[in-house]
């Protein structure tokens, strides 16, 4: 069978949810047993999100190859249970910088280097990459931004070249739109949607399936008007309503027979029926759990809800594993206080700091991890709250008033985090940081050790700052002890508290690879010590 591709865009709104669409199809089909992975393709100018604060665009994924990517690979990833890699995202900038470093090496010579077919042409080799590899029998491609948009229009003509070019049962679009309910009439409606499509179809895309976000149903009329004026068959037009979970989306699209008729317009013999058997078990768990617990995340990025996206995900999963419903409290760091700490903690069961840059916020961090510290509430800090907690522990238990980490305080007399040897030669920002997946091995008899249940673990990295080892003797004389370490240079990566009942520092983003089926084992530990807080407490 040839790689079959299915092209995503959206229409009408922006944050219509595409990138769960995508994930849901992809895993409908991957439950049929097909192998399938998800792209995205972004229109921004940034090479990559890597550079991006994370209020204009969310968190920042970070891919086990290293690749600092869009959120939505969360998504892909979560869903899928498969690993995406640098390749699955890509963005004007990296478009144009690969196209211009040709242009510059003489690759063009004699030729104008135009947006078609220079451009386009790179689009659609991209497009077809991971297709090539033998590795995957469908490849979903989600294009970034909303149809109308000036800078996703190269997208759309590589979509439309590559329909052309390709056999006609290879190819599939899909569109998302939005269908606005106006409350005064009572009435959905559906001209947006059809404008969107116009669009769509001037840029010679015609949409196999229009999917139709809407907050109520949609009546067969109302269907039948969408699949009418926007030219695409009857049973085309798909529902999907407002889920209580985006895990709960996959089986919507199911009922909407959406991987149905993607099999059948790619012309895959596949009569297998979607196996979803753990998937639901996850989804039924999550629904009506026996428990619940009140973390609380401390960050400073908290007024944007898919800024800390990953760390949302991984309480569900790991709410799941405990049987329980874990409510995230997010706590703006840079309003904490020594006075008012334990007034803004109040009910939590378990705090988590959050990861960071830059000196905002970073002494509410240090109030709040001093409480948990001295309260024996159960705490994870994750890379930016890993350094904070070493940074609390040097100024109150060793007695470094100054102690600090080189990021904020460059001249403190006590830098216990200080910037990585190989970072203090890097001037450049974009994808300079340690990134990716690197090893840890667990020190023996700890918590850490314990969770995982292995003592040779493999995490994600994205920071330039680590633990100064020089410090380290120190440290574990007095009760800090350093529990996972990197085996080829041993680098701090983990630390523990084994006085307290659940404290654990790691300067790696467990966040990023816990899925619905495979919770990661950091969190699902901090919910479980939240649990059995909240019993003591009570
Ligand atoms: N700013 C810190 C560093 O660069 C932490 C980064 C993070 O939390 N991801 O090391």
């Amino acid at each position: 069978m040839n790689t079959k591709y299915i092209f995503i865009t959206g229409g009408v709104a922006s944050s219509l949810g595409k990138g769960i669409i995508a994930s849901s199809l992809a895993k409908l089909l991957q439950a049929r047993g097909l192998r399938v992975t998800i792209q995205k393709f972004d229109p921004y100018i940034n090479i990559d999100p890597g550079t991006l604060n994370p209020y204009e665009h969310g968190e920042c994924y970070v891919t086990e190859d290293g690749a600092e990517t869009d959120l939505d690979l969360g998504h892909y990833e979560r869903f899928l249970g498969v690993y995406t890699s640098q390749a699955n995202n890509v963005t004007t900038g990296r478009i144009y910088h690969t196209v211009i470093t040709k242009e510059r090496e003489g690759a063009y010579l004699g030729k104008t280097v135009q947006i078609v077919p220079h451009i386009t042409d790179e689009i659609k080799r991209r497009m077809l990459l991971l297709g090539q590899t033998g590795d995957y029998d469908i490849i979903l491609t989600e294009i970034g931004g909303t149809i109308g948009d000036m800078e996703s229009q190269p997208f759309v003509e590589a979509v439309r070249q590559l329909q052309w070019e390709l056999p006609e049962e290879d190819c599939m679009s899909i569109h998302l739109t939005l269908i606005p309910y106006l409350s005064a009439a009572k009435e959905l409606k559906t001209k947006p949607t059809q404008h969107s499509v116009q669009a769509l179809q001037q840029g010679g895309v015609k949409p196999d399936v229009i999917v139709c976000r809407t907050e109520h149903p949609l009546s067969a009329e109302l269907r039948r008007k969408i699949a009418l004026f926007c030219n695409v068959r009857p049973g085309h037009v798909i529902q999907s309503i407002d889920a209580w979970s985006i895990y709960q989306v996959p089986l919507n699209m199911h009922e909407e027979h959406l991987d149905e008729i993607a099999v059948r317009k790619l012309q895959i013999d596949n009569f297998a029926v979607p196996e979803l058997g753990r998937w639901r078990t996850f989804l039924e768990r999550i629904k009506n759990p026996s428990h619940e617990v009140e973390i609380v995340l401390v960050g400073k990025y908290v007024e944007l809800q898919d800024a800390y996206k990953s760390i949302q995900e991984a309480f569900v999963h790991a709410g799941a594993a405990n049987d329980c419903r874990v409510h995230v409290r997010t706590l703006q760091s840079e309003t904490i206080t020594p006075k008012n700490v334990g007034e803004l903690l109040k009910g939590a069961d378990g705090i988590l700091v959050a990861p960071g840059f830059g000196e905002r916020g970073l002494e509410g961090k240090v109030h709040a991890i001093k409480y948990v510290r001295e309260n024996g509430i159960p705490f994870l800090g994750i890379c930016l709250g890993m350094q904070m907690c070493v940074v609390e522990f040097a100024r109150n238990v060793l007695g470094y008033a100054d102690a600090s980490s080189t990021e904020k305080d460059p001249d403190t007399t006590h830098p216990v985090i200080d910037m990585m040897e190989e970072q203090k030669k890097t001037t450049i920002k974009g994808g300079t940081m340690r990134l990716g997946a690197y090893a840890c091995t667990l020190k023996e008899g700890s918590l850490a050790a314990s969770l995982y249940g292995s003592l040779a673990i493999r995490e994600r990295h994205r920071h330039r700052y680590e633990f100064n080892s020089e410090y380290l003797d120190e440290f574990e004389k007095h009760g800090m002890m350093a529990t996972g370490r990197n085996p080829e240079t041993g680098l701090v990566e983990i630390v523990e508290l084994p006085s307290h009942p659940f404290f654990i520092g790691s300067q790696f983003h467990p966040e990023y690879k816990s899925t619905p089926e495979n919770p990661h084992p950091l969190f699902k530990g901090l919910v479980a010590a939240a649990l059995e807080y909240k019993k003591v407490k009570a």
